[in-house]
């Protein structure tokens, strides 16, 4: 299959801008892609924000953000503090930060969340990406959950194993908090790369899978 690839040279600062509601959404949704885009994208900077931290969670944030960002030219981490599951009740507030947010960065490309993800919180940070950023490329991760919202993606992004390994070992190591969940495991995070790379015949095996709503050739 022909593949595409963004329309910007590798050395001239590819600016990338990553949202999750959660410490850890951002790593599980894109984390390899992130790894692989800065493997190429030698002067890239980055945006990452986590909207709805709190507690010891803002450590593991900040943690696993540096171990994911280490390969980057410049690095903006913003862990934000809202009540985590009521984001459509304080949905004001977070649409005022998304208006902050506008006036600090202008990205090329912005990871969110999917726009049918079945986590309230998720589906008002795509909405808010949405609402926000107006000519950006929007990339939607996926996260897999108790709620079964799983769909089909249509872009992915083929990772190597290593890849894959760096991005799963980062998330155990760092997100100790999570680790009673029965949904935090290395294979289920591995599982859904695979189920990725078969659907995009990944040479390598694995894949990540994004909704992308608008593209321009
Ligand atoms: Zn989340």
């Amino acid at each position: 299959m022909l593949t595409l690839e963004f329309a910007k040279p590798r050395d001239h600062g590819m600016r990338i801008l990553c949202v999750g509601a959660h410490s850890d959404d951002i790593e599980i949704g894109c984390g390899g892609t992130i790894l692989r885009l800065l493997s190429q994208y030698r002067d890239a900077e980055i945006s990452w924000v986590v909207l709805g931290s709190s507690g010891e969670r803002d450590d593991e944030a900040v943690t696993s953000a540096e171990q994911f960002l280490q390969g980057a030219w410049r690095k903006d981490i913003i862990v934000e503090h809202f009540r985590n599951s009521f984001f459509p009740y304080v949905g004001e507030e977070i649409k005022s930060f998304f208006e902050k947010l506008k006036m600090r960065v202008t990205p090329d490309i912005v990871f969110t969340h999917f726009r049918s993800d079945l986590h309230q919180d998720h589906r008002l940070v795509s909405e808010l990406t949405w609402n926000t950023f107006r000519n950006q490329l929007i990339l939607e991760y996926e996260i897999l959950k108790y709620d079964g919202d799983l769909g089909s993606p249509n872009v992915f992004v083929h990772l190597d194993e290593a890849t894959c390994q760096k991005k799963i070992s980062v998330i155990m190591e760092c997100f100790k908090s999570q680790q009673d969940k029965d949904w935090f495991t290395p294979d289920a995070f591995l599982s859904l790369l695979r189920i990725r790379g078969v659907e995009s015949k990944a040479p390598q095996k694995y894949a990540e899978g994004f909704y992308c709503r608008k593209v321009i050739l």
